[in-house]
């Protein structure tokens, strides 16, 4: 569902990107690792859009993302494009990025309704049904204000879920919260995973990738240094780098 292939981008100088290939397909979940720094949110950045690469290619369901092949040459489309690949790409940030002075429900039905066209009383219904679905069916009428981390983070699950998108990326979804509520989130995540949702989120949470995760991708210093089954790659790691990481993330 997902290939991206030699992804490559630089911050003036700095090559945050370097060559980085990564392939998911329909209903796996990928999980990325590695330090601060490494470019793993880079790279979710450059899959939605959210940053234009400099090398490099990155198909969705077959098509490919931000640019135009015109016979060799390849053309940037235009912003009107990027919104409809855009939506169609689910994401879920480190701090939860809930328009505030939207309930939980207003939140999780305005994409439905603004972007999508829906009629406003289906996409309250199915609003609903997502808010049940990770647990928050009594919060609808709630604020971002009035509502934990962890209930913010899985209304930010719905909101995302809300826009059928073909896969999400999640980034570091559940570092900035508690303790105590990290498993609240993982759990609907686990969840969305069971559903057949295709997922690529980087995390540290190592037992999240162990159970959940079909995939594991180890980055540093911009450049995958090692990926493969989650089985492996946790277990018997073939780097020292990414056996040194998993021990000092443990
Ligand atoms: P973390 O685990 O801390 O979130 P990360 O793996 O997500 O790290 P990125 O945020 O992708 O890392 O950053 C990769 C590198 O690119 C870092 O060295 C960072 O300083 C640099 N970088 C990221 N965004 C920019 C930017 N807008 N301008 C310049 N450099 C940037
Ligand atoms: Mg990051």
């Amino acid at each position: 569902l997902v290939k991206a292939i030699d992804v490559t981008k630089n911050y003036g100088t700095f090559r945050a990107l370097d060559k980085v290939s990564l392939e998911v397909a329909r209903g796996e979940v990928s999980c990325i690792i590695g330090p601060s720094g490494s470019g793993k949110s880079t790279l979710l950045r450059c899959i939605n859009l959210l940053e234009r690469m400099d090398g490099g290619a990155i198909w969705v369901k077959d098509e490919l993302i931000g640019y135009r092949r015109d016979g060799n040459n390849l053309h940037e489309i235009s912003d009107a494009e990027i919104s409809r690949q855009r939506r169609r790409i689910g994401m879920v940030f480190q701090r939860f990025n809930l328009f505030p002075h939207k309930t939980a429900l207003e939140n999780i039905i305005e994409g439905p309704v603004q972007v999508l066209g829906e009629p406003v009383n289906e996409a309250r219904d199915r609003a609903a049904a997502l808010l049940e679905r990770v647990g928050l069916a009594d919060k609808a009428n709630h604020y971002p204000s009035e509502l934990s981390g962890g209930q913010q983070q899985r209304v930010a699950i719905a909101r995302a879920m809300g826009m059928r998108p073909d896969l999400i990326l999640f980034d570091e979804p559940t570092s900035a919260l508690d303790p105590e509520l990290v498993s609240e989130v993982l759990d609907v995540m686990r969840d969305l995973a069971a559903s057949g949702m295709t997922m690529i989120v980087v995390t540290h949470e190592l037992g999240f990738a162990r159970n959940v995760a079909n995939t594991v991708t180890f980055m540093e210093t911009g450049k995958v240094v090692e990926t493969g089954l989650a089985s492996e790659v946790l277990s018997t790691p073939k780097s020292a780098r990414t056996a040194e990481f998993i021990k000092a993330v443990h």
